[in-house]
């Protein structure tokens, strides 16, 4: 029998019209599929929120909090207001006020304490989704979807790697089918909470920020379903961000390693994590417009050597610092690598982006801005001796620029694109600072400066075979 998962992102959930929307799509699939689980995120905001008040209660704010809970009370009461008759809706209300006292007398706990430990930070922001279930199961029990809501901790078991868990496959997969397969032979739609699971004693994880597309990945694989449809409220994958380019369009279709090098590269499209399990296993994978449900969306496929087309997508990360460590003395020494991104590493700073001149006398690559003093720093320490004795010259840093990152499969068959791209950049004047290509050949990253960065997007994006 086929199974299909669909998760329905926070704005998709956001609001009293976003949630009748999402159930009629739910009860649509429900005609066409015998079998269908829904994943659903925290209304759009409430995980930030959560975290907030978080925060603020371990730095020995009492009050932030409690009108954070108010607030998060007002807005689910609501949307139960809006969308269902009053005695439709004790059930939910009940959840969400036993939540909402949870999540006082844990943010108190935190507060006394002056501390937010991973494991207390995770048992806060699980709360969205536990409360977001019951909404959307009220209001499609009032559109005559059977529906039953359903927490993740009853299903995904993971390590205890509290804020980022990783799921433990065979016993998820058990539990998972155990529970879930009785309700769907009988019809009735699962409404899981996305983001969350539980380690095998029972306490709550999350699986990372954005995890709710992981979460139906997760279940898609235990359930082995047919297929995964990811809810949320743009048309798909586009070519590029449409506030840059208002020329972009959705993509049809992208393959895995595509989308992967556009997760990479800041495109918030889907938790990278989501992917791989799924299409490897041949599980079709959509990204879908809750907004706009007649749109096919944007199907993700297994990397198959035959794609067609060159330039794909364009997409841009801000706020870069390029670091440049150089010196005659580095060339032919081994281990100035290692020992550059050894340093950078301690730091725990994440390297978007690397490139050596072939000459080996420089090594360039770029960091967050706001990491790049810590890791000059780190770097100054690691060479002092060959900077006292000249064979680096320096570690110098080039503040304000962006990564424009070219994506497309079919550019590793296409001979000639890093010369279109330079000539449209050229045309428009806009100069590319730095250049590296994945040895995957399957995307184009360019250093710009950052007042050059929507200009050379627009100008690259003019290249894409419409
Ligand atoms: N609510 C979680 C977050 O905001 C998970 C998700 O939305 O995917 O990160
Ligand atoms: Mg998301």
């Amino acid at each position: 029998m086929k199974t299909l998962v669909m998760k329905f992102g926070g704005t998709s959930v956001g609001s009293a019209d976003a949630i009748r929307q999402s159930a009629e799509i739910v009860r649509a699939a429900q005609a066409q599929w015998p079998r269908v689980v829904v994943v659903v995120s925290a209304m759009s905001g409430v995980t930030d929120a959560l975290l907030k008040a978080a925060h603020t209660a371990a730095a020995g704010d009492a009050d932030t909090f409690r009108s954070i809970a108010v607030e998060l009370r007002t807005r689910h009461f609501t949307v139960l207001e809006t969308l269902l008759p009053p005695a439709a809706q004790s059930r939910a209300r009940a959840e969400v006020l036993a939540y909402l006292s949870e999540f006082e007398a844990l943010c108190h706990a935190v507060n006394v304490l002056g501390e937010a430990s991973a494991r207390a930070l995770d048992a806060i922001s699980s709360l969205g989704e536990r409360m977001s279930i019951h909404l959307l199961t009220a209001c499609l029990g009032l559109i005559g979807v059977q529906a039953e809501p359903i927490e993740a901790t009853e299903l995904i078991v993971t390590d205890d790697h509290y804020q980022s868990a990783t799921p433990i496959v065979d016993l998820t997969r058990s539990r998972t089918q155990a529970r879930l397969n009785s309700l769907l032979e009988r019809g009735v739609v699962p409404v899981v909470t996305g983001f969350i699971g539980a380690t095998e004693q029972g306490v709550v994880t999350t699986l990372g920020r954005g995890g709710s597309d992981f979460s139906a990945a997760i279940l898609a694989v235990a359930l082995d379903a047919d297929e995964v449809w990811i809810w949320t409220d743009v048309d798909g994958v586009m070519t590029t961000d449409p506030r840059i380019e208002p020329k972009a369009q959705t993509l049809g279709e992208l393959t895995f390693r595509e989308i992967s090098e556009l997760a990479y590269y800041g495109a918030k499209v889907l938790h990278p994590k989501t992917i791989r399990p799924v299409v490897e296993r041949g599980i079709a994978l959509w990204v879908k417009n809750t907004f706009n449900p007649q749109q096919p969306g944007t199907r993700i496929i297994k990397d198959n050597g035959h794609v067609v087309g060159s330039i794909k997508a364009v997409t841009v990360i801000r706020g870069q610092t390029m670091l440049t460590v150089e010196g005659r003395g580095m060339l032919g020494v081994p281990g100035v690598a290692a020992r550059t991104f050894g340093a950078v590493a301690r730091t725990h700073t994440s390297v978007s982006l690397i490139t050596q001149a072939s000459s080996e006398q420089s090594i360039c690559f770029t960091v967050p801005a706001a990491a790049a003093a810590t890791v000059i720093a780190a770097l100054r320490d690691e060479f002092r001796r060959e900077l006292e004795q000249q064979d680096i010259d320096d570690v110098s840093a080039m503040e304000n620029v962006t990564i424009v990152t070219v994506v497309g499969a079919g550019m590793r068959h296409t001979p000639g694109i890093a010369g279109r791209i330079f000539s449209a950049l050229g045309a428009q004047g806009l100069n590319v600072i730095a250049i590296a290509q994945g040895s995957s050949e399957c995307s184009i990253s360019l250093i710009v400066d950052a007042t050059d960065g929507d200009g050379a997007v627009r100008a690259i994006h003019g290249l894409i075979a419409s």
